[in-house]
């Protein structure tokens, strides 16, 4: 593994699915998506022209062993990343499911004094608590907006809402790009530094079959991409969650998060 130097985007594996609500499997991710981003089917140069096939173009801290018990898994989660930002690395977060962002974007506000978030996602998980856990995979950007982690909170390709959720997006100002809304041409105008989340399950299920919770109607992948590659802002830091590959009998989705990986990595350097 390749340690990081200032700036470098570097990946950082969570194997941890515990906070699933339906399916689990995502924790099996981060070693699949690492095999395909360094498939010899394709080659590591990104859209935009960086070679991360360079060396020291894409470091790897490797996977955090994790337990099940949710809060020790949180603090370690923290630490990692904090960990990972001390040494100068930018973290590229591969889920494991959603409930990793909360603690991943609790490490990245401690060193960024403002700090926009851009969320992707079929699903808005902004529940108080699902099923009596306030850390599932339900909840994690409403844990991120009560203690005030991000100063701004746009959700792209939301498909999934529901009442208790749309009283908290407005209780936080959260700025929602609904499918509708984002066929109506609305799109994120992001104000500070940006950290990206991208739930797989925000792309229509056409593109990403792997994934536990498919809802049909969503973004294309050349959507997402032209979203990433247009940020104005510094990309401080991302995570790819709730690829489960126990569903992608194709090994598609797997290819395309080794592709987002690889767009994110470009648009850091
Ligand atoms: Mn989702
Ligand atoms: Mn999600």
């Amino acid at each position: 593994m390749s340690s990081p130097v200032r700036g470098t985007p570097t990946l950082l594996g969570l194997p941890y699915d515990a906070s699933s609500s339906f399916l689990r499997g995502t924790a099996g991710a981060p070693p699949v998506i690492r095999q395909a981003l360094h498939s010899p089917a394709g080659n590591q140069w990104t859209e935009t022209g960086v070679d991360l096939g360079a060396n020291g173009a894409l470091g790897d801290a490797g996977d955090v062993p994790l337990g099940t018990s949710g809060a020790e898994v949180r603090a370690k989660i923290e630490e990692a990343v904090r960990t990972l930002l001390e040494s100068g690395g930018r973290p590229i977060v591969l889920g494991g499911d959603h409930s990793i962002s909360y603690p991943v974007i609790r490490a990245v506000r401690w060193s960024h004094a403002r700090l926009s978030v851009l969320h992707f996602d079929a699903h808005p998980d902004l529940y108080p608590e699902f099923e009596g856990d306030p850390y599932s995979h339900a909840c994690p950007f409403s844990r991120v907006m009560e203690e005030r982690l991000a100063d701004q909170l746009v959700q792209v390709g939301i498909r999934a809402m529901t009442a208790a959720q749309r009283a908290q997006a407005e209780r936080y100002g959260v700025e929602v790009i609904d499918m509708d809304a984002w066929v109506a041409g609305r799109r994120p105008a992001l104000r500070h530094p940006v950290y990206v989340s991208i739930d797989v399950d925000a792309f229509d299920p056409a593109f990403a079959p792997g994934v536990s919770h498919r809802e049909p109607g969503g973004l294309t992948v050349r959507e997402v991409l032209t979203v990433l590659h247009g940020l104005s802002v510094p990309l401080v830091g991302a995570d790819i969650v709730e690829f489960n590959p126990a569903q992608d009998a194709s090994g598609m989705t797997a290819t395309l998060c080794a592709k987002l990986v690889k767009e994110v990595a470009g648009k850091m350097t």
